[in-house]
């Protein structure tokens, strides 16, 4: 039997029929040309099955943070399946790799984050950090503690709690777990704050929060859940001292923080993890996923406070969760083998140079017409194109904008993600200075492209 797999463009699109692409309109891609087949990758790279080579604008899905193809990487995770290739963190076993990962997290993390739970997906990690809080808060005798609050404009997954988190416009028409999840105000102060100071706008929000705590009492609520820039939602950036704030309240209200890095961690921001770092607060609980392995493996981290972590392991407490690769040993390596390489390259710290070129070459995009504004930080960019830029006048979804810019890009070979009027650029963190240059002015092209066709 052959292990060959097809890799012409008309052998994929075939054999395509038969998968479910995520967040796609599955109508829209039964039309000839509308899917594109990746068939290699390397460096800061990807390759189409037509041959193109194209810049991975979107590092994978934001997380191909130590680029594509690194040995490094891909030797450790063949040598540990080599060693070991499966075994579970179930009951009283564990392994060098998922124990090492452990414990290196606990050492990057801030603060008294010393535990970790490990799983496979972003989501995941955010319902794990859920399902803690709700049992650590049982075992507190506080079990009305349950609420949780997040925020219009976040994405934390699309498991059926994790989708409730994430703000509502992501599952119009679906259902969704109901009654546990409030959503306070989008910390957009470009779109929201009109006529008012941004320090203002901050007051607002925090009021906002405030009002919501003491509508629903502070006994139901068990937490707020936000990531620290706000990604798939449309790289929106809360004003400055947003988050130090809503610590500061969450904790005069004994309600847990929990900040979902699983974006802007592992050098996305310039540092392992942007919480204390970058936005000078100590969460609770910080999930982790993409970056964590960069891409390499499916992993993803739920890391807790000593002080719930104690409360959850005294007595005798059953930990009645776990997912069958929860700690998998490839994924553990690959994450090990991912984070001495980044320590090894200084990613983090040359990220706080290129990523700020990245930053500052986008922003420079802001004088076309089209660009009503370009936000988010280092190699976490999010453009938005409106109608009229006086007056910030959105395009009609069906306008499509972001995705014409996106067409226009990736024919000058970028690729690029579309999201309504936005555009999303998440590359991988070692492109070169030339690799930011040439993105910068493929995207100015395609802007100008697009700009003169409506
Ligand atoms: N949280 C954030 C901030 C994310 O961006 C994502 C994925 N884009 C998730 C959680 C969910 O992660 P996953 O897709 O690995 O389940």
């Amino acid at each position: 039997m052959s292990h060959a797999i097809d890799i012409s463009t008309d052998g994929v699109l075939t054999s395509d029929t038969h998968l479910i692409q995520s967040f796609a309109n599955l109508n829209a891609l039964k039309q000839e040309d509308a899917r594109t087949v990746i068939v290699g990758a390397e460096g800061a790279h990807v390759t189409d099955s037509e041959g193109n080579r194209l810049i991975d604008g979107i590092g994978g899905l934001w997380c191909v943070n130590a680029g594509h193809k690194r040995q490094e990487i891909i030797s450790a995770i063949t040598e540990q399946l080599n060693t070991l290739d499966f075994y579970s963190t179930f009951y009283n076993f564990t392994h060098p790799a998922a124990a090492a990962l452990a414990r290196k997290l606990a050492e990057l993390a801030p603060g008294n984050l010393n535990a970790v739970y490990l799983s496979n997906s972003g989501s995941v990690a955010n319902d794990s950090a859920i399902r803690i809080l709700h049992h650590y808060y049982n075992r507190l005798g506080q079990s009305s503690k349950k609420l949780i609050l997040s925020r219009h404009g976040a994405y934390h997954g699309s498991t059926f709690l994790a989708m409730a988190m994430t703000t509502p416009a992501y599952s119009e028409g679906w259902s969704k777990a109901e009654g546990l999840v409030h959503h306070l105000r989008l910390p957009h102060y470009w779109r929201e704050g009109e006529g008012m100071s941004e320090a203002e706008f901050l007051d607002v929000l925090l009021e906002d929060a405030r009002t919501r705590i003491e509508n629903l009492g502070a006994e139901n609520i068990a937490c707020f859940i936000a990531e620290p820039i706000q990604g798939a939602g449309g790289v929106i950036v809360a004003p400055e001292g947003y988050h130090a704030r809503m610590s500061e309240l969450c904790r005069r209200y004994d309600i847990k923080y929990i900040a979902d890095e699983v974006v802007t961690s592992f050098g996305r921001l310039g540092h392992f993890f942007a919480s204390k770092d970058v936005f000078g607060m100590q969460p609770d609980i910080i999930t982790t996923a993409k970056g964590l392995t960069s891409g390499y493996q499916p992993l993803a981290a739920t890391i807790i406070s000593d002080e719930i972590h104690e409360v959850i392991s005294e007595d005798g407490a059953m930990f009645f969760h776990g997912m069958t690769y929860s700690g998998h040993p490839a994924a553990s390596a690959a994450a090990l083998a991912n984070i001495a390489l980044m320590e090894n390259d200084k990613i983090p710290e040359r990220v706080r140079t290129t990523g700020k070129r990245f930053e500052n070459n986008l922003r420079g995009l802001g004088d076309l017409e089209l660009v009503g504004e370009v936000r988010g930080s280092h190699f976490m960019m999010g453009l938005e194109f409106v109608k009229d830029k006086e007056k910030r006048t959105p395009f009609a979804v069906t306008e499509q904008v972001g995705q014409k810019v996106a067409q226009a890009a990736q024919k000058r070979g970028l690729i690029a993600r579309p999201l309504g009027n936005i555009l999303i650029l998440s590359p991988t963190l070692i492109m070169t200075e030339a690799e930011i240059d040439e993105t910068t002015d493929i995207l100015r092209e395609s802007i100008c492209e697009v700009q003169g066709s409506l």
